[in-house]
């Protein structure tokens, strides 16, 4: 977040899924709000996208004791319903909006140009932390805590690319997230848990496509750079930009 201000926020993420699940895109919706998004075939969802107001969002759902409750909504809709508003407020206002017990547990991310919030549920209450200035590693185990190997490789990986955004060094930045997001934990002690590192390789689960989003303030657009598969195994390629409003 804000590492400049021509450049306000910048959302790398790996989707760990299970091999099974169906899934389209990224595809571009026109309307009602145009928008970039994947498309979870099985419950119509998305995990992450982006609207033409300059509002990014993913959700990542968080690991717990117990397993998923089925009779609840799936926590793939949070991401569409968040991608119909205007700005990081309206978007956290919508989902509060519900019983955090509506869903099973979740880390949902929204960031606008102005502002970017982590907001989860527990089983009583909604928690949420607007996110300040510089990186921010979140996981499926906890929001941004140290003690989750993932996260402290994925750190260690991307601290570098801050001072590479700070100087407008773009295509270099891009480039460290690329292997940030490919990286297997070589030589780490993380390397031993295959759910440990950035990138997930396991029989039936792992990690099935990268995606950075990057909000450019003065072209009014945001880049969507995607690889359908692990990024071990395939560059990032640039899709068409969104193109933002000017009416936000
Ligand atoms: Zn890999």
């Amino acid at each position: 977040m804000g590492c400049h201000p021509e450049v306000p926020v910048v959302v790398a993420a790996n989707r760990d899924e299970f091999f099974a699940r169906p899934t389209a895109g990224p595809i571009l919706l026109e309307s009602p709000r145009a928008l970039w998004a994947g498309v979870d075939l099985r419950a119509g969802g998305t995990w992450l996208g982006a609207n033409e107001y300059g509002l990014i969002a993913a959700v990542l759902n968080r690991r717990s004791q117990s397993p998923p409750d089925p009779s609840r909504r799936s926590r793939g809709t949070l991401v569409a319903d968040v991608l119909q508003c205007r700005t990081t407020a309206e978007a956290v206002a919508r989902i509060e909006g519900f019983a955090p017990t509506t869903f099973n547990l979740f880390t949902l991310l929204v960031a606008d140009p102005e502002a970017a919030v982590l907001l989860a549920n527990e089983p009583d209450h909604w928690r949420s932390r607007e996110l300040g200035r510089g990186l921010h590693v979140v996981t499926n185990r906890e929001s941004e805590s140290l003690e989750c190997p993932r996260h402290e490789r994925t750190v260690q990986l991307l601290s570098p690319v801050v001072p590479l955004l700070n100087g407008r060094d773009f295509d270099r930045a891009v480039t460290k997230i690329w292997q940030a997001l490919g990286d297997h934990g070589h030589g780490s002690a993380a390397s031993k848990d295959p759910l440990s590192v950035p990138c997930v390789h396991t029989a039936d689960y792992g990690t099935r496509s990268s995606s950075v989003l990057i909000l450019e303030r003065s072209a009014r657009r945001i880049r969507f750079l995607h690889a359908e598969d692990a990024p071990c195994r395939r560059p990032l390629q640039e899709l068409p930009p969104l193109l933002l409003r000017l009416d936000r």
